[in-house]
């Protein structure tokens, strides 16, 4: 993005992003969802990253942007009453702390950590024991005194033991019992309902008739008190102890941890048990234990930079459905991909979806423009559940199936569920087999990843997979392109060379056989040992293997018939590729994963997937997807789910990645 596009968007976003704010916080009747302003936000925070010429104060990354309504009188708060800096998954929240162990010079640090509650805040103060007012936050600096509606909150106490001035600040909130009653009755009323129980709060809290407040059933929760360390206060967790006993409502959900990794079991533990409590949470607050550290950590203009907020991303979001587009596959298979607004899902923010084919997009009933429910399947990848047929406003296009290749324009064909281009010479394929064969699992060519094909494609300098070994006579034009110097040519060059030499699962993988993944490659080239036997191989003999089925055997069989394959293993040959198998053949059968069946489930830090599995592999493990009776050892990371419970359930070995990772040193 140039300046001039940044300052554009940037421009719309403090837009965009004022409406918000004025829908949620004056209104109290949201439009979109908060992933959807969440995500506005860290787009305008990035751009203001990038070009930090475009931050003024007034940017909504500066500022608390709640407002104060009129009709209330106005409180100015003694101390700003600020907001939480966010993040948004594990990896975020671990390099948060890490960065302040860092600047803080220390292993570890120790946090109080609390739920965060979806409600409103509040600051409540109290002179010579008895309560004087309760103001909102505003905009941080001043708030609306709506002391006679908090006070028809009967848990909050109107006097208290202390003489001296006391500020408390929590959350109101509305119960999740007390929020669908409400909503019951409005619905029968034929009102509009609220979007959630933190709107309803704010709602009844600014409602200029007490009465309206008295009757929706509030709550409070109070996690801070103003100036603790006059009191002879440590730490946070005993400024709670202090408040409690003086008889507020302190949240018992909460939890003193030595270090990150106990943090990151209580945001696990509540991810989970969050639908079990009474009112919403939407996420967890970390806060500095020891406060003599504060001004050592100090503040942003929005945010101490002592605490965090770690926010719980939905396991099922409304996007817009903007387009349906179509990818061709290196086999000349066509996917119809979603284009959705950007929203957040189970920790990432997820803008395509794929749609499968033709027939899925017409038994979903989906039409361009629907707002939809997405969800991610298995946690990871992300799938569209179905549209909103009750959000339809006439605007919506209907989806019809293409009938020619989006890139060569050559007829489609219908192979069952599938639409195929079937020209073998289609640019898409063409670039989409060479992406394949330089990727990490086929031959690994570091530095070719997409675009580097797609470039060198569209330059002429590579046709096919064998071009890719004769590439170095472009070296001067390389040079031309925008980007490229010689110091990086000549490092891709050098992975080339290097990935002639690789093992023959790589290339047997790389080189597209249809039915052969890299698990199968890997079997192939272990049996065979070299590609002459396998291409020797008759329809019998493959089928005989036991991870071989018909079709597959079939598809072996037929690849090494076809003269034009034949021709490229020749060449291949030739520009002095390996195609023998270098694996161990004789795998270790003393180390503990030999010949067990295992599952990997939630994401380990050391390893991704792909890595564990092969590790394992070599190991003489069979790594399966599914957890059943047969499973001798379930490995689970972060965020493990269902097959963990499965595994559990059925008495199956689990294993954390702390002992997975010793098992792997033989400890
Ligand atoms: P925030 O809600 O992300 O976090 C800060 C607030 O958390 C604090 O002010 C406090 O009120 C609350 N909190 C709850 N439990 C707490 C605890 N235990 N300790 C400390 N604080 C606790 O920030 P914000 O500035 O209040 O609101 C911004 C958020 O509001 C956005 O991130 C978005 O999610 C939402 N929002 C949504 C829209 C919309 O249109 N949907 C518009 C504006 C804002």
């Amino acid at each position: 993005m140039d300046f001039n596009e940044a300052k554009k968007r940037h421009e719309e976003l403090v837009k965009i992003l004022e409406r918000y704010s004025y829908e949620y916080y004056v209104l109290d009747n949201p439009t979109v969802s908060d992933e959807e302003y969440d995500i506005k936000m860290v787009e305008l925070e990035n751009i203001e990253n990038e070009f930090p010429e475009l931050i003024t104060r007034n940017s909504p990354t500066q500022r608390i942007i709640g407002q104060v309504l009129t009709g209330f009188s106005k409180i100015t708060h003694k101390e700003r009453m600020l907001s939480l800096a966010d993040v948004f998954n594990i990896d975020e929240l671990k390099e948060w702390d890490e960065k302040l162990c860092k600047n803080l010079n220390r292993k570890s640090v120790e946090y109080t950590v609390e739920l965060k509650i979806d409600g409103l805040a509040m600051s409540l103060v109290y002179e010579n024991g008895e309560l004087q007012y309760c103001a909102t936050r505003g905009d941080g600096l001043v708030g609306e005194d709506v002391t006679t509606n908090v006070l028809t909150i009967p848990s909050i106490p109107t006097h208290i033991d202390i003489k001296e001035r006391v500020e408390i600040r929590g959350e109101i909130y509305m119960p999740k019992a007390s929020f669908n009653a409400l909503n019951k009755e409005k619905e029968a009323n034929g009102e509009q309902l609220f979007a959630n129980a933190r709107n309803a709060a704010a709602g009844s809290i600014r409602n200029l008739d007490s009465n309206v407040a008295r009757s929706r059933k509030l709550e409070g929760w109070w996690y801070y008190l103003q100036d603790a360390e006059n009191y002879g206060i440590k730490t946070h967790s005993e400024a709670l102890d202090f408040i409690r006993k003086l008889g507020f409502n302190v949240n018992p959900e909460r939890r003193v941890c030595k270090n990150i990794d106990e943090v990151l079991a209580f945001v696990d533990e509540y991810t989970k048990k969050r639908n079990e409590l009474d009112y919403d949470i939407d996420g967890i607050v970390l806060k500095v234990n020891d406060l003599s550290l504060y001004s050592e950590i100090g503040y942003t203009a929005k945010t101490p930079k002592w605490a965090v907020a770690y926010k719980f991303s939905p396991e099922e979001v409304i996007t817009k459905l903007k387009d349906i587009i179509f990818t061709v596959g290196r086999t000349g298979k066509i996917t119809p991909n979603a284009v959705l607004e950007p929203a957040r899902v189970a920790g990432s923010v997820v803008q395509r979806a794929t749609l499968h084919n033709e027939d899925f997009i017409i038994e979903k009933g989906l039409m361009i423009g629907d707002y939809v429910i997405i969800r991610k399947a298995g946690d990871i990848i992300p799938e569209v559940v179905r549209p909103l047929e009750e959000r339809r406003d006439g605007t919506q296009i209907p989806f019809e199936m293409i009938h020619e290749c989006p890139d060569c324009k050559q007829p489609l064909k219908r192979i069952e569920a599938m639409h195929f281009c079937l020209n073998p010479y289609c640019p898409s394929r063409k670039i989409e087999s060479l992406i394949h064969f330089a990727s990490k699992d086929a031959m690994d060519i570091e530095g070719m990843g997409e675009k580097v094909c797609e470039q060198f494609f569209n330059e002429h300098f590579i046709d096919s997979i064998e071009d890719i070994y004769t590439l170095s006579k472009y070296r001067e034009n390389i040079i031309n392109i925008e980007g490229w110097s010689y110091k990086s040519i000549d490092s891709l060059l050098e992975a080339i060379e290097k990935s002639k030499s690789n093992s023959l699962e790589k290339l047997l993988f790389g080189l597209g056989i249809k039915e052969v993944g890299s698990k199968m490659a890997r079997s192939l080239a272990k049996f065979y040992g070299n590609i002459d036997a396998l291409a020797a191989a008759t329809f019998d003999d493959l089928i005989k293997l036991s991870d071989v089925g018909e079709v597959c055997a079939n598809s072996i069989y037929n690849y090494f018939r076809d003269e034009n394959n034949l021709k490229l293993l020749i060449r291949l040959k030739e520009l002095g590729l390996n195609m023998n198998y270098l694996g161990n053949t004789q795998i270790d059968s003393s180390n503990y994963f030999y010949d067990k069946k295992v599952v990997l489930t939630g994401t380990l830090s050391s390893y991704g997937r792909k890595e564990a599995t092969e590790l394992l592999e070599n190991l003489g493990a069979h790594v399966s997807g599914s957890v059943s009776k047969m499973t001798n050892i379930v490995i689970y990371g972060e965020e493990a789910g269902s097959k963990l419970d499965k595994a559990n359930k059925l008495g199956v070995q689990t294993m954390n990645e702390e002992e997975f990772l010793s098992k792997l040193k033989g400890e």
